[in-house]
């Protein structure tokens, strides 16, 4: 059933309930009274039957005296003169039986069939009389009880008046006695108000009709509103929020309208601004996607995290640090908002650090957990009003070990098999409106923070594994591949600024013959040695370089030949005097031959100064070994010379073939 069909129907209970009730009261008080008027005009009617009869008796006896009085032979004369009067029906004189005065005498022809009024019986009634007794003779007056007389005595009462006969629900049985010779019954006729209730039926269907109108009419006015608003909410509910109800009446359903439309309106504003936010917070993904997938700079890539996370959370500054491998301290890479002494430029961020282990951040690095807050925090850390940090970790399950480089065997922050190694710490201060960072920051920040630990691990895999390919495995010195773009690039920036650059090439004397005497482990750990000699025999800015078997390349950046033979000397010398320990015992000796070369005094591109190192080793080499050469510039002009004129591949290479390469 319909809201409108409810409160129809309880409209017309209400209304139609009452209206009913007091009709059938009505109907039932009019019965009641129509019912007493009958009993009052039978009451009176009776009465006044009774009073009739009664004087009617009296009027006999009066006849009956008179003609008493008067003498014997007048008295047939005066009785006819009383009958013809309408006194009596009948006045008879006749001789009185010796009962004794005043008794009872029969009129003549009357039969059995009367009353006397002064001792009626229950025998038939065709007459009522009245006599007297007077010397010898009884005088009798009677008056006929017939059809007239009933309907006489009818029209003087009001009622319908029988001889004898039973009473029905109208009527009366008036009994005989002294003074009432007759058993009459009288009845009135019992008034129907049809009338009152052809009214009454009426004005209750008029009600009813005008209910059934008015209910019908105040519940669609209440209803429909509702329905208004049901269909509004259907199409707020199927996303149009710029349906409005219109507000008629300003009752309870106007005020519910009104604050559907305010409530509709904030929605529309609410999902405008979420809107807004989504597309802006999409646009950093975006870009976020874009940096991770196409940059190595981790700063670049945190800096875009940070900015993500800020819009994300709505948190008015934020600051990454990473772990130090080496020193062990949080190091700032990128922050954004931030105020005091962390308000810097970005190329002096590195300068600003803070220890692992102590206020908010370094404990949040060593122990791995979340923290958050309000209030003051560590003096070295960034001044705020509420804080947020987590950890930003390698992703669990690849052994990355380079944040633990440095670190000691049961440092925290070492990757264990408890949990993923610290990488650093994503921080965000003062979040917009001035509330605490709630459960939801967290767990946006901690993605965040997984992007970061996840960016910044595949960075270092990608470095390491860029160092693993310009790295040779055995010696640990950079390989023949970086070799060739190290010179280019040493050539070049030496010839831009106008310096010099010495090249050594250095290649160990008879090896094949440690090899042969020894085996390829003895060879390999000779080998391992002479790379650690050559680089503890080195400046911070010198770099060595295997070139390929048992022959290296030591790059000496702003370095003459002077400055070159001297390390020449130094590195044959450090090989010389020392023979290589070997792990099965002994010592194998070795030497090194050594070609010096210098841009751009024997070449004026980094192949032509390798290649005239390459010479000058040869010269060593032939000038028995265990010695250096320094490239000649005549020689060296003359080669260049003779390569020019032959080809490029068609030459003779004597050095590179005696050496087996
Ligand atoms: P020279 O004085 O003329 O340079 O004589 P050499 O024996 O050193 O020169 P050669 O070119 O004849 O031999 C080089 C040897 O170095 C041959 C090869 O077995 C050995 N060798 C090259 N690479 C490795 C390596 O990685 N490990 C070991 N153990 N030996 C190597
Ligand atoms: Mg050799
Ligand atoms: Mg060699």
């Amino acid at each position: 059933m319909t809201l409108r069909g409810r409160l129809t129907a309880a409209f017309l209970v209400v209304v139609l309930g009452p209206v009913l009730l007091g009709s059938i009261f009505v109907a039932l008080t009019v019965a009641t009274v129509s019912r007493n008027r009958a009993a009052d005009r039978l009451d009176h009617a009776a009465s006044t039957v009774r009073t009739g009869i009664s004087a009617i008796c009296r009027q006999l006896q009066g006849a009956a005296d008179a003609v008493a009085v008067v003498p014997a032979g007048e008295r047939s004369a005066v009785a006819g003169q009383l009958v013809a009067r309408g006194l009596a029906t009948d006045i008879r004189i006749v001789p009185a039986t010796p009962i004794g005065a005043g008794s009872r005498s029969k009129p003549a022809g009357a039969g059995d069939n009367w009353q006397d009024c002064a001792a009626p019986t229950d025998g038939p009634a065709g007459a009522i009389a009245a006599s007297t007794v007077v010397d010898t003779y009884a005088i009798t007056a009677t008056q006929t009880v017939d059809a007239a007389f009933l309907e006489r005595l009818g029209a003087v009462s009001g009622a319908h008046v029988t001889l004898g006969g039973q009473a029905g629900p109208n009527g009366r049985e008036l009994s005989a006695g002294p003074g009432e010779p007759l058993r009459l019954t009288v009845t009135v006729p019992h008034p129907k108000p049809h009338f009152l209730y052809a009214v009454l039926v009426t004005v209750v269907l008029a009600a009813g009709t005008a209910a059934i109108l008015v209910a019908r009419w105040l519940a669609h006015s209440t209803t429909r509103p509702l329905g208004d608003l049901a269909w509004a909410a259907d199409q707020v509910a199927g996303g149009d929020l710029d349906t409005r109800v219109p507000i008629v009446r300003p009752d309870e359903l106007g005020r519910l309208a009104a604050t559907f439309n305010r409530m509709t309106r904030e929605l529309k504003a609410y999902v405008r601004a979420l809107t807004a936010s989504r597309d802006q917070l999409r646009g950093h993904l975006a870009i976020l996607g874009e940096t991770l997938s196409s940059t190595h700079d981790v700063d670049r890539i945190l800096q875009v995290i940070l900015r993500t996370a800020l819009a994300a959370t709505g948190a008015r500054a934020g600051l990454v640090l990473l772990l130090d491998p080496v020193g062990g301290h949080l190091v700032a890479h990128t922050a954004i908002g931030l105020t005091g002494a962390w308000d810097v430029p970005e190329a002096e961020l590195g300068a600003l650090r803070l220890p692992v282990g102590s206020g908010v951040l370094g404990e949040v690095a060593a122990g791995g957990e979340p923290r958050r807050g309000h209030g003051t925090i560590a003096e070295a850390e960034p001044p705020c009003r509420t804080y947020l940090a987590v950890p930003i970790q390698a992703p669990r399950g690849h052994g990355f070990s380079a944040p633990s480089v440095g670190l000691d065997a049961d440092d925290p922050l070492r990757p264990g098999e408890g949990g993923p190694a610290t990488l650093g710490v994503l921080a965000l201060y003062d979040r917009v409106g001035g509330e605490d960072f709630d459960d939801a920051d967290l767990h946006t920040l901690r993605t965040f923070a997984g992007q970061a630990g996840v960016a910044v691990h595949n960075v270092r895999m990608h470095e390491e594994a860029q160092r693993l390919s310009l790295t040779d495995p055995l010696t640990g010195l950079w390989n023949y591949r970086c070799l060739r773009e190290s010179v280019r690039r040493e050539v070049e920036r030496a010839s831009r600024f106008g310096r010099m650059l010495a090249v050594l090439v250095l290649d160990l004397d008879h090896f094949k013959e440690v090899n042969d005497t020894y085996g390829h482990a003895a060879g390999d750990a000779v080998l391992g040695e002479f790379a650690r000699r050559i680089r503890i025999g080195l400046r911070e800015v010198d770099v060595a370089f295997r070139q390929g078997g048992e022959e290296f390349v030591v790059l000496l950046p702003e370095t003459d030949a002077y400055g070159g033979v001297i390390v020449a000397e130094r590195l044959g010398a450090a090989v010389r005097d020392r023979p290589v320990s070997i792990d099965v015992g002994g010592v194998i000796p070795v030497t090194v031959s050594i070609g010096v070369a210098v841009f751009p005094e024997h070449g004026k591109t980094a192949q032509e100064v390798l290649q005239a190192a390459d010479d000058a080793l040869y010269a060593a080499k032939s000038a028995g070994r265990d010695t250096y050469r320094l490239a000649d510039t005549a020689d060296r002009v003359r080669k260049a010379n003779f390569d020019s004129g032959t080809g490029s591949g068609g030459g003779p290479q004597p050095p590179r073939q005696a050496r087996g390469r």
